[in-house]
């Protein structure tokens, strides 16, 4: 249609409004794929669907003509089309109202659609770019455009700048175990695998600062919780402790769920979420202890010793029965990096809180306050077997003008995960990658 001015194009209809009052009788256009199709004799009953929505269009030989009608018989599921029809009421059509065409013009006829029910999950894997149009991924990342809509709102309204970290590092952030190397001109690059490093250099002209970026994990444990690209939403705040983070933490999230409730009801509801559920997350969130975790684990039959990780088993039998995120705070310093602030009553611990997602989900955000003391840091580098003059720049920040500082990653999937009731960490990114696949 190059050429032709906006003005004098067809107008198209979308399927949301034929279901509006006074819809029918109306003349609508339509364009769109094919969801389902059959046809009988003279008749063929297709259900289209466009970005709002989808509707019942019942098309009949005497109205279309032989030809036209014969073209629109061959649309395959997928293929694509425009038509032109009437609104009419037909109790046995979803949504009661089907569409009557006058014409149907074929797109595309698509070529037999190969998706179809008890296929094995490693086909349709192989076939994400195409299984990635089913009603449940439609809905499923409606949500999530909804969610980091809602995230960026409640950042700007509590005056936190977005900025742009680079993804392409010359040093792991966390050390090497997890980093994906690759050669970057002759040198070694990563991937990044958290923006935090860059975060706290911006932080001090702008004192609040986040970063929405993918960070990048060589995970090896395959779990239904880890990918090894993920959307991260990192937030650096000054003049912040331990209780006030935990507090903007809470607020961020409640905030966020609460505007996805509101805004998408019936994509929750058609993956198994009720809204209000998520609209009435009791708070504040529970906060205790790794000590206080391991005791609760003990009375449940796990015996863990003092300095153990909390793994997925662990972190499931805590949240199964919350029905709200609880924190997890003051984590022995081996287990967390080597950022942390060491806390000041307890040397063996950190000013670490996790936020776990309830119903068994496990964890959603790491935070902490982060070291200021420079030779605290540089001897935790040291004892994590990092080379210190590669993290120079880094202790510059602590070199001039440090202040107390607090900041926190929260994983986008794994917040969606929960929300959506997703048994797998996957569903909820269009094309994952996990160790055993990076195509398509
Ligand atoms: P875990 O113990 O589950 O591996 P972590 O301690 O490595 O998590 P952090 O380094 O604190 O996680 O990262 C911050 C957040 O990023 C986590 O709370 C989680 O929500 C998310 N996250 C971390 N690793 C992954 C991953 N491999 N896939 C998806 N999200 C992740
Ligand atoms: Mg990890």
């Amino acid at each position: 249609m190059a050429g032709v001015p906006v003005s004098d194009r067809p107008r198209f209809d979308t399927v949301r409004s034929i279901f509006e009052d006074g819809a029918v009788g109306r003349t609508v256009r339509l364009r769109g794929w094919v969801l389902r199709g059959r046809s009988s004799g003279g008749l063929l009953f297709l259900v289209v669907r466009d970005r709002t929505g989808s509707v019942q269009v019942t098309a009949k030989r005497d109205v279309l003509g032989t030809e036209p009608f014969e073209r629109a018989a061959q649309l395959q599921l997928e293929g694509a089309l425009q038509l032109e029809g009437t609104v009419a009421t037909d109790p046995r059509a979803p949504g009661g109202r089907e569409v009557r065409p006058t014409s149907i013009t074929v797109i595309d006829v698509g070529a037999p659609y190969p998706i179809f029910h008890d296929q094995t999950e490693e086909f349709r894997l192989d076939k994400r770019h195409l299984v990635i149009r089913s009603q449940d991924h439609v809905a499923t990342f409606r949500v999530k455009a909804e969610l980091l809509a809602a995230f960026r709102r409640f950042l700007a309204a509590e005056d936190v700048l977005e900025t742009t970290p680079p993804i392409l590092t010359g040093i792991p952030a966390e050390g090497g175990a997890e980093a994906f190397q690759f050669d970057y001109f002759g040198r070694p690059g990563y991937l990044s695998q958290t923006a935090q490093l860059y975060l706290e250099a911006l932080l001090v002209p702008n004192e609040r600062v986040y970063a929405l970026t993918p960070s990048f994990r060589a995970e090896k444990s395959r779990t239904p919780r880890h990918l090894t690209e993920y959307l991260h939403l990192e937030v650096e705040l000054a003049w912040c402790d331990l209780d006030q983070l935990m507090d903007f933490m809470e607020r961020m999230l409640i905030a966020a769920v609460t505007d996805v409730a509101k805004a998408c009801p019936k994509e929750l509801k058609q993956l198994g979420r009720a809204p209000d559920e998520l609209e009435r997350l009791a708070v504040p969130f529970s906060r205790i202890t790794y000590q206080e975790a391991l005791d609760r684990l003990k009375a449940k039959g796990f015996d863990l010793a003092w300095g153990a990780d909390l793994r997925t088993a662990e972190e499931a039998a805590l949240t199964m029965e919350e029905r709200a995120p609880i924190f997890i705070t003051h984590f022995p310093k081996e287990l967390k990096a080597f950022y942390m602030l060491q806390t000041p009553t307890d040397a063996r611990t950190v000013e670490a809180a996790d936020l776990l997602a309830p119903e068994g989900y496990g964890e959603i955000i790491g935070a902490s306050c982060r070291e200021t003391d420079l030779a605290r840091l540089t001897e935790r580098l040291v004892s994590t077997g990092i080379d210190v003059a590669e993290y120079e720049w880094y202790l510059d920040l602590r070199r001039h003008g440090s202040v107390p500082h607090a900041g926190l990653g929260l994983g986008v999937e794994r917040v969606l995960r929960w929300m959506l009731r997703r048994e797998h960490i996957r569903e909820t990114t269009p094309f994952p990658r996990t160790p055993s696949r990076h195509t398509p």
